[in-house]
């Protein structure tokens, strides 16, 4: 048996022509001799009547809290729907396909309802499916508890569930499916002149994500990683062979990656004041699910981000503990990302010198090993990612 797992995305599944795409890939890793195992999302994007986001909505306007187990249970609908669909096509084809749930396919996960972690694959149903000559289609980004609740996987959880697959059965390689031809050197809807990555080994492509480039989702990158699965994201709506995530040389530059919608938190403290007061600002933003990113942190004064749509749950429970932080909105994190970069001297200079020629103020920045990253304003984002494009020559 030589299996192949091919996952295909929201885009990828939401029109009638675009499924008819979606089959002849099937077909023809079929005819090619390989056992492909199907990974599909939910229909389309927010708004679509069957796209996850759409049917939340549902109980978002009951009213109230929507208990984590029901909002699970809802949320798994749209690839259930999806799988559905595509078995009844494949079959319509006159090739033989089984639809499954992520429980059905056997993903015990954990029970943190809308994150849950993989903690198990039980690969027998597949098997026996696939030996029976039947195309399996598995719901994406679900699974199920051991008490046989449905939960699902976060953002992006059909690629995990994807990589997992592929872990689990030992298939030759994960192919996802997406809407552009694969890794680029920054979101093409952002830079025109984005170019695409033949090859990227598993840690670019990781920092990539982390920081914001979602066509593929770190989580999967991660499992592909430690299960040393290649990985290949590709177009859909193309036979070209898009780009192969591996082990491999790394560049000095990968890429450019950015995260809208942030907003900066600066909270002023009497300095030689109350100690405490700094362990219970972080805490209490810890235990009410808030995660910080782009931490500073001097004596007189705690800087971090959030996401945007978080602040007023910030400012509520800061001020729960008597803390009245400022707030800008409106900033993006562009995020320069470079396996090679390590050690390299000039980086910063040349980042700073190509937002200085766009006149893009800096508001923040922060560097690991193998990243650098600046806030800028929402409004200058696109220049920004832009002018580091060509400064970086990517
Ligand atoms: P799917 O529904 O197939 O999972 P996603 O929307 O999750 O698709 O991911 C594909 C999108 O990722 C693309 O449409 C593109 O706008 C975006 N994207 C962001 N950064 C990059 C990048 N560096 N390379 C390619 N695509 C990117
Ligand atoms: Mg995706």
């Amino acid at each position: 048996m030589r299996l192949v797992v091919q996952k295909f995305g929201g885009t990828s599944v939401a029109t009638p022509g675009s499924r008819e795409m979606v089959l002849k890939h099937v077909i023809k890793t079929k005819q090619e001799g390989y056992s492909p195992v199907v990974v599909v999302s939910a229909i389309g994007r927010r708004g679509d009547p069957y796209a996850t986001d759409t049917l939340l909505s549902l109980l978002e306007e009951a009213g109230g809290e929507v208990p984590a187990r029901e909002r699970d249970l809802l949320m798994s609908c749209g690839e259930v729907i999806s799988a559905a669909l595509v078995a009844t096509l494949l079959n319509a084809k006159g090739h033989p396909a089984k639809a499954f749930t992520g429980g059905q396919a056997g993903i015990l996960t954990d029970d943190r309802f809308g994150n849950a972690v993989i903690r198990e694959i039980k690969t027998d149903a597949l098997i026996n499916a696939v030996k029976q000559d039947y195309i399996p289609v598995v719901a994406g980004f679900q699974g199920m508890t051991e008490n046989g609740d449905i939960t699902t996987l976060g953002r992006g959880g059909s690629d995990t569930t994807a990589v997992a697959l592929g872990a689990a059965l030992g298939a030759e390689r994960v192919d996802i499916f997406t809407d552009v031809e694969g890794i680029m050197t920054a979101d093409p809807r952002v830079v025109k002149g984005a170019r695409i990555l033949d090859t990227v080994t598993y840690r670019e492509v990781t920092e990539m994500a982390y920081n914001g480039a979602r066509v593929i989702h770190p989580k999967a990158v991660e499992i592909a990683m430690q299960y040393n699965i290649p990985v290949r994201v590709r177009s859909t709506f193309s036979d070209s062979p898009g780009t192969l995530i591996t082990c491999g040389p790394e560049r000095l530059i990968t890429g450019i990656a950015h995260i809208p919608h942030l907003a900066q938190i600066s909270i002023k403290v009497p300095s030689g004041g109350d100690r405490g007061l700094e362990v219970r600002i972080f805490r209490i933003l810890a235990d009410a699910g808030i995660s910080i990113d782009l931490i500073n942190v001097f004596p007189a004064l705690k800087i971090f981000t959030i996401k945007e749509e978080l602040v007023d749950k910030a400012v509520r429970v800061l001020e729960g503990i008597g803390v009245i932080p400022e707030v800008v909105r409106g900033l993006a994190k562009i995020t320069v990302v470079g396996a090679g970069m390590r050690g390299v001297p000039g980086v910063m200079a040349r980042i700073i010198e190509a937002l200085e020629s766009e006149n893009i103020e800096i508001l923040q920045t922060s560097d690991s090993h193998t990243t650098i990253s600046c806030l800028v304003r929402d409004k200058d984002a696109e220049r920004a990612i832009t002018a580091l494009h060509r400064k970086f020559e990517l």
